[in-house]
């Protein structure tokens, strides 16, 4: 037997496309490998995205309440759709639950996911209810769609593309390193109360309540521009600029110095002794979408204080590098890549 571990979730998945059969259906545009699968509906693209989270795995209850975790997993979902630059429509939550959550809980589940309903304009239209014996599990299933016109994959970008990111990276994963850290706190002395101030507001916020970029799929679409190729950033900005290079054929140079970092990660990151550059390429959780356009398109987006370039993508797959104000380049890895 083979050790999961020799293949990692990448080589899995890539052992499970090649096993694929190819589509029998004339309406299956894209199956895996993107963010998120694409069905010809007609005059639209429809499109499907899954994202199952568990207990222990992606969220710890000792810190996350319930209500930001139903937000959360909705988030997930409607990032994926966004990543193609597509809007939600209808939703399908799927739950395994332990005895040990009372009724209340699952309230205040719902309570968060209605909320990201509302706030996103997507219809809870069915899901799954099963009983588990590892704690909670939630599966969501969003289903959107996109004018055929402006419909955006992983592999379309072009030399010279201006690369593109929306609003900060590396703050969720620092809020994640403070609510661990009160953690220890709080096990150590029951008694101590948590020391997370107003300064760290938006860390915890950035890791608790993401938010999914709908705003920057609509404004794109008054702007009408299409960008050549997206993905949204989950995994942390090097192993999505990674995914969309390594599917374009493309090589990267991004500046280090160009990456969206907020004021109050910078200032966590000192207190962990880690480089904030480093949590906004391997930290992960961000939410926002990293996009390529064509340099002229890029002008319409100069001035937008949502969006910055952090680089521009070369004809050259093998250089994928980062580079400092002093012209030195090292390559950009992803953790969990291989
Ligand atoms: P994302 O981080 O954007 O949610 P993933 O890395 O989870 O994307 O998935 C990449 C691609 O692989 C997607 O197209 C997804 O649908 C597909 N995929 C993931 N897991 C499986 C699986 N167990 N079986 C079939 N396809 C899968
Ligand atoms: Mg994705």
């Amino acid at each position: 037997m083979t050790d999961l571990n020799t293949l990692g979730e990448i080589g899995l998945i890539d052992r499970i496309r090649n096993a694929t059969p190819a589509p029998t259906h004339s309406e299956t545009v894209r199956g895996i490998g993107d963010d998120a699968a694409v069905f010809d509906w007609g005059e639209d693209y429809g499109l499907l995205a899954t994202d199952m989270l568990v207990e222990g795995i992606h969220f710890d209850l000792t810190y996350v309440p319930l209500k930001h975790l139903g937000y959360k997993a909705v988030t997930f979902g409607v990032s994926d759709i966004a990543a193609m630059n597509g809007l939600p429509l209808q939703l399908t939550v799927s739950i395994g639950l332990s005895s040990r959550f009372p009724v209340e809980a699952i309230d205040e589940l719902y309570d968060g996911i209605r909320a990201a309903c509302e706030a996103y304009n997507v219809d809870l239209v069915g899901g799954d209810t099963t009983s588990s014996r590892s704690g909670l599990i939630i599966s969501v299933s969003v289903l959107g769609k996109v004018p055929k016109s402006q419909i955006t994959y992983r592999n379309t970008a072009q030399p010279d593309d201006v690369v593109c990111v929306t609003g900060d990276l590396g703050a969720a994963y620092l809020g994640l390193q403070l609510l661990e850290r009160e953690k220890q706190v709080f096990m150590a002395d029951p008694n101590m109360q948590p020391g997370l101030s107003e300064e760290r507001a938006y860390l915890i916020q950035r890791q608790l309540r993401p938010d999914a970029r709908t705003d920057i799929v609509h404004e794109l679409r008054d702007l009408d521009i299409r960008p050549t190729a997206m993905i949204d950033v989950s995994d942390g900005l090097a192993s999505e600029l990674l995914h969309l290079c390594r599917q374009s054929g493309k090589g990267a140079v991004i500046f280090d110095e160009n990456i969206p970092i907020d004021d109050q990660a910078y200032l966590a990151a000192d207190e962990f002794k880690i480089s904030p550059v480093t949590a906004a390429l391997n930290g992960g959780e961000d939410y926002e979408l990293l996009f390529t356009v064509r340099p002229q398109v890029f002008e319409k987006l100069a001035n937008n204080a949502r969006i910055t370039a952090i680089g521009y993508l070369t004809n050259n797959p093998e250089q994928i590098v980062l580079a400092t104000k002093a012209g030195q380049q090292t390559p950009i890895r992803a953790q969990g890549w291989t």
